[in-house]
C-alpha cells in the first residue's frame, strides 16, 4: 500500500478540496495512525538534547554489521535507500500541490534557517520527513559544538516535476527523506562530518555518499530506524 493522506485519489485534483475528500478505509487508518505516531514522536523529540559522539556507537543493525560503511556511491547504496523509502512507505512528491497535501497531513514538515544550520538559496522546497528534520536539528547542533560552524543544506525535497533532467529515477529526494550538505571548507570540519556520517551509517539509520558533481554530501535518513535509535538513546540516559 502506498502512503496517501486523503483517500484513494492518486491524482491530485485541480482544485484543493476544503475537507479531505474520502473517509480512509481501515487499512489506511492503521497506516495513518502509525505515521501520525512516528510524526508526533519526531516533533516531541525535536528539542531533545544533542547526542555526543560516544553515544553514536549503537546497537548496530544486522545488515549494517556485515558491511563496511563508505561514502562512495554505489549501486548497493542506491538500492538501500530505495528499499528504505519503500519500507517506510514514502511516496514521491509529484508537484507542489502534492507537497501541500502531505504537509497538511503531517507527513512532511517545514524547515527554516536555525541556530545550527542554514538552507542555502538553492533549496527549492524547504520540507522534509519529520525524522530527517529531527536528524538535521540534532546533528547540526553537535557539529556546531564540535566545529564552531553551521551545517549548510543545499537541497531537501525535490518534486518529480522539478527534478533536473539528468536526475536518477532512483533518487529519494522526491520522498523528502534525503538532504544534501555543502562540503565544509575547513579540513577539520570535513573530517568531523565524514567520520560521523560513517558512524551513523554503520549504526544503520542513514546512508551517506560524497558526491562530486557538484561537490556535496548526500544523506538519506531512514525514518523508522532513526526514531527508534533516538528513543533508545533517550531511554538510556534516564
Ligand atoms: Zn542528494
Amino acid at each position: 500500500m502506498i502512503e496517501n493522506p486523503f483517500g484513494n485519489n492518486n491524482k491530485a485534483p485541480k482544485v484543493p478540496p476544503a475537507t479531505p475528500p474520502e473517509e480512509p478505509n481501515l487499512e489506511e487508518n492503521i497506516e495513518i495512525s502509525r505515521r501520525e505516531f512516528l510524526h508526533k514522536m519526531g516533533a516531541g523529540l525535536a528539542g531533545a538534547s544533542v547526542a555526543s559522539i560516544e553515544s553514536l556507537i549503537l546497537p548496530e543493525d544486522a545488515e549494517a554489521k556485515t558491511r563496511e560503511p563508505s561514502l562512495k556511491g554505489s549501486r548497493a547504496s542506491i538500492r538501500r535507500m530505495v528499499k528504505e523509502a519503500v519500507r517506510n512507505k514514502f511516496d514521491k512528491m509529484r508537484d507542489s500541490y502534492m507537497v501541500s497535501r502531505y504537509v497538511k497531513a503531517g507527513y512532511l514538515v517545514h524547515l527554516s534557517n536555525a541556530e545550527s544550520f542554514i538552507l542555502d538559496g538553492e533549496v527549492s522546497f524547504p520540507y522534509a520527513r519529520p525524522a530527517t528534520k529531527l536528524w538535521l536539528q540534532r546533528f547540526s547542533r553537535q557539529f556546531l559544538n564540535a566545529c564552531g560552524e553551521k551545517l549548510v543544506v543545499t537541497s531537501l525535497l525535490r518534486t518529480l516535476d522539478k527534478q533536473p533532467k539528468n536526475a536518477s529515477p532512483n533518487s529519494v529526494h522526491p520522498t523528502g527523506m534525503a538532504l544534501d550538505l555543502k562540503v565544509p571548507e575547513s579540513a577539520k570540519s570535513r573530517q568531523y562530518l565524514e567520520r560521523n556520517l560513517l558512524l551513523m551509517e554503520k549504526a544503520g539509520f542513514l546512508e551517506a555518499t560524497r558526491e562530486h558533481h557538484p561537490p556535496h554530501y548526500h544523506v538519506a535518513v531512514f525514518s523508522d530506524k532513526y526514531l527508534k535509535y533516538v528513543k533508545a538513546q533517550k531511554k538510556g540516559k534516564k
